[in-house]
């Protein structure tokens, strides 16, 4: 008798997931994050997409001057940095990993090549894509989507900083914002609700994706998110 089919789940991290500061990610949260993730990759297969916004959004460099496709680079340069800090800690955490980047640099990380990231998967390691999609004017929520689909992944996990999960207004503004526990995708975006952008929504409305957005806070919740646990809001279709 074959062992069944592990579930298998993309979790996108934002920059902002990595922490700040002087040495622009904090080693204490991401290894705090990085034994969350190994503990559920022992029976999930787990991809992960990693923001770049704690070092450079292109869209806020090019309001400063840059060229807009330049600025871009740099971003997914960024989610580079932050898919190799994750690497680190996730092994020290005891879990196996390859990093795969949309932009060659083979002497980092291999080259996204989809199946062998499932073959990575199917063997129990946890696999980071960095870069993006290699394509300035992309997000990386849209990137989490469309990897989530090309790896048959069974649903998008938006790991989200200080908020957990969608709101009827942004709760930071509004004291009578409600916490909404599960809306269409169709919903979302004719209300304008910002979760995540446009591209991505519609991506997985497209395509009958389903996406859960949670906090990252308290302790655990990164854990139960990939373990299936129905924390946040569930946007489908
Ligand atoms: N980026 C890009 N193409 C991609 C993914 C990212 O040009 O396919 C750039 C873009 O400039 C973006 C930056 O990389 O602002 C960092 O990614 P993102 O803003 O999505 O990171 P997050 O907000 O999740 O930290």
């Amino acid at each position: 008798m074959t062992a069944p089919e592990k579930r298998r789940v993309l979790l996108k991290l934002s920059g902002e997931a990595f922490g700040a500061g002087a040495l622009g990610v904090n080693p204490d949260v991401v290894s705090q994050l990085a034994r969350e993730i190994a503990a559920a990759a022992r029976h999930v297969e787990v991809a992960i997409v990693v923001g770049g916004g704690n070092f450079f959004r292109g869209a806020e460099l090019s309001q400063r001057g840059m060229d807009r496709g330049r600025a871009d680079y740099m971003g997914m340069l960024g989610t580079v940095m932050n898919a190799l800090a994750l690497q680190d800690f996730l092994e020290q955490a005891g879990a196996e990993t390859r990093v795969q980047s949309a932009i060659a640099m083979t002497q980092v990380a291999e080259p996204y090549i989809p199946r062998r990231a499932e073959r990575h998967l199917e063997k129990g390691r946890v696999v980071i894509f960095g870069a993006g999609a290699g394509l300035p004017y992309f997000s990386t929520d849209t990137v989490a989507a469309q990897r989530a689909l090309e790896i048959g992944a069974s649903s998008v996990l938006l790991a989200k900083n200080g908020v957990d999960g969608v709101y009827s207004a942004d709760p930071r503004k509004d004291p009578d914002a409600t916490k909404i526990d599960h809306i269409s995708y169709q919903e979302a975006l004719q209300r304008g609700l910002k979760v995540v952008d446009s591209t991505a929504f519609s991506l997985c409305m497209d395509n009958g994706m389903p996406m859960r957005v949670f906090g990252m806070e308290p302790e655990g919740n990164v854990t139960a998110a990939i373990e299936g646990k129905e924390i946040g809001t569930l946007v489908s279709n």
